[in-house]
């Protein structure tokens, strides 16, 4: 057996149709199954593998096509997840029926098939039963051929209480009551060939608001009882973004029903179930009038990634896990061209921007990875759910895109999609149709970014008409090493002189390129449109005249690019932090949202990293770079203003009541906070967020118990989290440990601890004690969390900033390993030593 083929299953035999039916029962958390899986034996064998974890097998038989029925006995092997199905006799090829009743646990590790609870309006706790199936959890519910490229029909039949509602992939064909048991039996239609990882059924009291009619598809929002009004921006985005994908893939939907499902216990955002996409409650239920406009594009960004998958993953899947950035790249890139069409006025694209910074901050690391790199063992492909698989993955594509022209990459999605569909297909597939569509040279250039880590620094000079291009690698530690690494730019110049405006595309693809122009110009931007995944450093002449023209030559997109570059080259030590903050004083004026979000989150990083000796001289320049914008934008609604200034203006009152420490902002947000308490509807939603934030950061006793009873008693999803989220942004101990607790003595559910974990660690006042706290629960914390949250809590170190705890969070994850994130733990150690060494840096700056 080639070693790449060790950990899966022999394709000796292949499953075509399982038929499924599960008896779950919510009293025991426990559930039992019966199975017919229609197989294909292609060439002789004793013995049939498939994967199964924490169920027992009970009794398994195969038919064979004249109708003898063979009995079979079972070994299972726990480690590898498998069940080998042994018979007395060779079975020969052809066709068979394997028949396996089984039974399993409904377990609380939100994977798998899955438990979880709610309080009903009785105040009693009620139960459900959710799948979660990604990556390799299918095996928890039923014996299967657990792999993506094992493609198979299903057909689910449930057996629950008559009380009950239960959903699946495909539309319901019959209910049945069962006599005298209570029960009732509801039969499922067929799925479309796909992947086990796609199958799901849900069960519980759920409610649906909706149909309405997406094309030819009716499309539901499920909800536990009461939440039903929480539903219709969901139905909007999700009617609007699925007839969207129609028309650009040129497929129509391929299931036959679309249930989007609220769970309210949930491991990441959302899972593309195809028909009964599951979501986590504040992914889907939001109140259109009161929420937040980042709130609303949160629901709206996740609805139109989850319907992108149905034809990207879900009909044409990746052979093996290694693929599984094409699908999570390509629905986030899909998500942002929905919601743009949708609501132009959210400018999505331009927001995405700020999710690109994301992955450059972590892709100019020297423990950053290539977005595909080979995955033996399946739960390798756990470490692959990141911001480079997403992040970075839509933005190469976006920066194709943008290369191509639009329509020429459209094609070529349609031709892929049209190859393979129902099937399984490899990044390379995807090229080799985009370049029989487009006749580019797409492979060279996308394999420069897909298999190589990092992206390039590009730097430019002007001497005369001509402007000279040079690439070397970006990165945060400057050790010289990885120098010869070089891309495939796709180059997005415009230049300006008194002739007027050229503009200029090509490829750099040697480190070193000269272009010339008609004549020398006053001025360039390099990465115009802000499409280019690399860093751009100007000669100090060039920089000036960008500096000179700032809103006058720079599109927003621009302006965010040049403030965000400038910040990663001053932590990599190529740029002063004087020079950096001399540069934000341009953005006084700038009203947009994203040139904003760059610097204020610069602003919330160095607030982080600089000792409290220093932070005083820095807050006082804050208030002098957000004051100015705080009393331009006043405390209201202005008649006319976009909801994206809307949303700036509370960015804005939230820095300047924090990080810049404005005692007259505080005290005017308290006074709001409780204006908003009385009167909810005289403070608009986008200001709300930093008021609590405000209120908590300088809050007393009363405020927590007030934020704390807020987050027990809230009405939207949205509510909720945002104060629990807030109880760890308090700086007293007491409280600070009160919250700390609340992270493990199970008040707070278990897909939300974590994050509120990463967030005590991230406050400044708290970081020392969230660490203490963290490592003495440990253990309690492995054992209550989903497994995939625990690095991503773990991010929460790079606070720790400070050369001993530093050495003492080095040992501590020396000694306890975290497993699935092992990546991202050296990312987050790194980060934490560039943090360290900035604070080195600026501390003798500052002092000098
Ligand atoms: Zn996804």
């Amino acid at each position: 057996m080639p070693a790449e083929r060790h950990h899966r299953l022999p394709i000796t035999v292949t499953p075509e149709r399982y038929q499924l039916r599960l008896t779950p029962d919510l009293t025991t958390w426990t559930f039992t199954g019966e199975e017919t899986i229609s197989i294909q034996i292609h060439e002789p064998v004793r013995e049939i593998a498939l994967n199964a974890a924490e169920l027992e097998l009970h009794a398994v038989s195969l038919r064979r096509p004249g109708g003898k029925i063979l009995a079979g006995g079972v070994r299972l092997d726990a480690e590898n997840e498998r069940a080998t199905l042994s018979f007395a006799e060779t079975l020969p090829p052809g066709a068979g029926e394997l028949r396996i009743q089984f039974s399993g646990i409904l377990n609380d590790k939100l994977h798998g098939f899955y438990r979880s609870t709610y309080k009903g309006a009785d105040g009693k706790d009620k139960p459900l039963a959710s799948t979660q199936f990604e990556s390799t959890d299918a095996r928890r519910a039923f014996p299967c051929w657990d792999e993506p490229a094992f493609k198979a029909v299903y057909q689910v039949t449930l057996v629950i209480d008559e009380g009950l509602t239960a959903i699946s992939n495909a539309r319901t064909m019959r209910e049945t009551a069962l006599a005298k048991t209570g029960k009732k039996e509801v039969v499922f239609a067929d799925s479309m060939k796909m992947s086990t990882y796609l199958v799901a059924f849900i069960v519980g009291e759920f409610e649906a608001a909706g149909p309405v009619a997406a094309g030819d598809t009716p499309l539901r929002v499920w909800a536990v009882p009461g939440k039903q009004h929480l539903a219709r921006f969901a139905l909007d985005i999700g009617k609007a973004s699925l007839e969207h994908f129609s028309r650009y893939y040129g497929i129509a939907y391929p299931g036959d029903k679309l249930d989007l499902i609220a769970v309210p216990d949930f491991a990441s955002g959302a899972m593309e179930n195809l028909g009964a996409i599951t979501f986590r409650e504040t992914a889907l239920l939001v109140d259109g009038e009161r929420a937040t406009r980042a709130e609303l594009e949160r629901v709206a960004d996740v609805v139109a990634h989850e319907n992108a998958h149905m034809w990207f993953g879900d009909l044409v899947t990746m052979k093996w896990w290694n693929g599984l950035w094409l699908n999570e790249a390509f629905a986030t890139f899909m998500e942002m061209l929905a919601v743009d069409a949708w609501k132009p006025e959210w400018r999505r694209w331009d927001s995405f921007t700020v999710s690109r910074a994301a992955a450059m901050q972590v892709d100019g690391l020297k423990s950053t990875r290539p977005i595909e790199f080979p995955v033996e063992k399946p739960e390798e492909a756990a470490g692959m759910f990141d911001v480079l698989t997403y992040e970075k993955g839509a933005s190469v594509l976006r920066m194709l895109e943008q290369y191509l022209g639009a329509e020429s990459f459209r094609d070529g999605i349609r031709l892929y999609l049209q190859r393979h569909k129902y099937a399984n297909a490899e990044t390379t597939d995807l090229w080799d149709a985009i370049e029989d569509s487009t006749k580019q040279p797409v492979r060279a250039l996308m394999d420069t970014w897909i298999f190589q880590p990092g992206y390039p620094l590009i730097s430019v000079e002007q001497a005369g008409r001509e402007v000279r291009f040079s690439q070397r690698i970006f990165r945060y530690l400057q050790d010289g090493a990885d120098g010869e690494r070089k891309w495939h730019a796709p180059i997005f110049m415009r230049a300006g002189s008194r002739s007027g405006i050229v503009e200029k595309t090509f490829l750099l693809t040697e480190p070193e390129q000269t272009i010339e122009l008609p004549e020398k110009s006053d001025w360039i931007i390099v990465n115009a449109g802000g499409h280019g995944f690399y860093r751009v450093r100007y000669s100090g002449e060039l920089l000036d005249a960008l500096k000179a023209r700032w809103r006058e030559a720079l599109s927003a997109v621009e302006r965010f690019s040049v403030v965000n570059d400038a910040w990663a080259a001053t932590m990599a030590g190529l740029t002063s932090l004087t020079d950096y903050l001399d540069l934000i004083e341009l953005v006084r004026d700038d009203n947009d949202i994203n040139v904003w979000t760059a610097v204020i989150g610069s602003c919330h990083q160095l607030h982080r990293i600089l000792d409290d000796a220093q932070c005083g001289r820095l807050e006082e320049r804050l208030r002098r770079l957000f004051g100015p914008a705080v009393e331009r934008f006043g405390w209201s609604i202005k008649a006319g203003e976009s909801p994206l200034e809307s949303q700036l203006r509370g960015e804005l009152i939230g820095a300047l009541g924090t990080i810049a420490g404005d005692h007259a902002c505080q005290r005017r947000a308290r006074e709001l906070f409780e204006l908003y308490e009385k009167a909810p509807e005289s403070v608009d939603a986008n200001l709300v967020p930093a008021l609590v934030t405000i209120v908590a950061y300088t809050g007393a006793s009363t405020d927590y118990e007030k934020f704390y009873h807020r987050f027990k008693s809230a009405q939207t999803p949205q509510e909720e989290t945002r104060y629990l989220f807030a109880l760890g942004n308090f700086g007293v101990p007491e409280f600070i440990d009160r919250t700390l607790n609340l992270t493990i003595n199970g008040e707070v559910r278990t897909q939300n601890s974590p994050y509120l974990m990463r967030g005590i660690l991230l406050n400044k006042r708290a970081r020392q004690r969230a660490w203490s706290f963290m490592t003495a629960h440990w253990d309690e914390m492995l054992r209550q969390y989903p497994d995939n949250s625990i690095p991503r809590m773990c991010e929460g170190i790079v606070g720790l900033v400070g050369p001993e705890i530093e050495a003492e969070v080095r040992q501590f994850f020396a000694a306890h390993a975290v497993k699935q994130g092992a990546k991202q733990m050296e990312q987050h150690l790194e980060r934490l030593r560039v943090a360290v060494l900035c604070r080195e840096r600026w501390s003798a700056m500052l002092r000098a």
